[in-house]
């Protein structure tokens, strides 16, 4: 594959360059501004698969590091209710009637919304990720399949764990992950029990962690302290760890996960809609805290838009700190491509344009009334793209998305599979 354009990486020096991109197999082989290379390329490579970049920009696909793809099925059904309400009432019960196949349903909706919106990886936090894992392998995202448990549901979902990893041990692109709901509805047994299995298995562990005032006096009434300091008394912080929202962090949690190389995965939006509170974003920056940037599920957001998100994470903290410096456009770029291949354990190998990266990369068509002129390209990028405006789709070097049009997803079936499937639920 060979693609001439613009392209914008937020790699050290944040470069931007006009040329040429080859794609070989499932890797970036080759990126010059010299058209002499990209022939030689071509050369070598003749029945290359071509796309005409011009007017466009080539940039790392988008890095969703929490999110639960599957809750499209309950979006809008609570709206503008208080959180213990929204999830006693409505969340849970709706939850608790799911079936396995329903929520494979759900969880395509999601990923188709995320590769058409220019995601490339995204990690879930879910029910019944076992069953999900082939359905989420034939969609050729990225996925990291976060096995959601409680106390109440540990012996159901241990076994399924077990079963999605080997499971996904046939899948390149599709891994899974221990998920535990958070330290206020996991007892510290049952968190120690998941970061084993995560550790002997060698996966990712994520969490909710320091969402809400709620959260942090029932953490500190129980034991006597923060949700970070728990989580770390107990062993289970490291650089493998994820976790989701860390609204309500001081300056002690923030160094200890800063000590611990946890990643954050902030999810503005969703904090904004359930009146969580407002992340210490630009500090946990400046401590050198590894920030990753999140959807969240769609119940709480209410669409996986990444492009919003970038933008509400800076708007937000320049409005919080009453600093208009505060998280530039570039760092949110950052955020959402390297960033978030570091956490996800990728190192630099995704998340950039650069030869020998792993070829998950978007289109963006610059062509659009809201785009024009582009005087400085990352901004315009951060504050002014929309989902609807990434093109193409490439993970692991395969075509997903061409002329916005998802290629293995027949989306009309997939609607009326979706309205179908809350339908069963809701009846039940
Ligand atoms: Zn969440």
């Amino acid at each position: 594959m060979v693609l001439p354009m613009t392209a914008a990486s937020a790699e050290a020096g944040g470069g931007v360059f006009t040329g040429w991109v080859g794609i070989d197999g499932n890797r970036i082989v080759l990126v010059t501004e010299r058209a002499e290379e990209a022939e030689t390329f071509r050369a070598a490579h003749p029945d290359v698969h071509r796309i005409d970049g011009r007017g466009r920009v080539l940039m790392p696909g988008l890095i969703d590091t929490h999110c639960h793809a599957a809750m499209t099925l309950q979006r809008n059904r609570a709206d503008d209710i208080p959180l213990m309400r929204w999830l006693y009432d409505h969340i849970w019960p709706f939850e608790s009637k799911q079936r396995p196949e329903e929520v494979v349903v759900g969880t395509r909706l999601g990923i188709a919304e995320l590769l058409l919106g220019g995601v490339t990886s995204f990690v879930d936090m879910y029910y019944w990720e076992n069953h999900c894992v082939e359905p989420v392998h034939e969609l050729g995202i990225r996925a990291w399949l976060g096995c959601n448990y409680f106390d109440s549901n540990v012996e159901e979902v241990f076994p399924q764990m077990e079963e999605a990893v080997a499971r996904a041990a046939r899948s390149g692109r599709v891994r899974v992950a221990v998920a535990p709901h958070s330290a206020y509805m996991v007892s510290p047994e049952n968190l120690v029990r998941g970061k084993e299995f995560a550790r002997r298995h060698g996966l990712h562990f994520m969490t909710h962690v320091s969402e809400t005032q709620d959260e942090m006096r029932i953490i500190r009434e129980r034991y006597g302290c923060s949700p970070v300091e728990h989580l770390d008394r107990l062993g289970v912080l490291d650089e493998h760890t994820v976790a989701a929202h860390c609204v309500h962090v001081d300056e002690r949690d923030l160094a200890t996960l800063v000590a611990r190389g946890v990643a954050v995965s902030h999810n503005p939006q969703s904090n904004m809609k359930i009146s969580s509170g407002v992340a210490p974003v630009e500090r946990m920056v400046q401590a050198g805290a590894l920030v990753t940037i999140g959807t969240d599920g769609p119940c709480s957001n209410n669409d996986l838009d990444m492009w919003e998100e970038m933008r509400s994470a800076s708007f937000l903290q320049k409005s919080a700190t009453g600093d208009p410096c505060s998280l530039p456009a570039y760092e949110l770029l950052k955020m959402v491509t390297v960033n978030g291949a570091r956490a996800l354990g990728y190192g630099d190998e995704l998340g950039v344009i650069r030869p020998g990266a792993l070829a998950d990369v978007i289109l963006i068509d610059l062509q659009k009334p809201h785009l024009q002129p582009v005087n400085e390209l990352i901004p315009d990028l951060v504050y002014c793209a929309k989902a609807a405006d990434v093109e193409t789709v490439v993970v692991d070097g395969e075509l997903l998305v061409e002329n916005r049009r998802l290629l293995r997803v027949d989306l009309p079936a997939l609607y009326a599979e979706a309205r179908e499937a809350v339908q069963k639920i809701v009846a039940r």
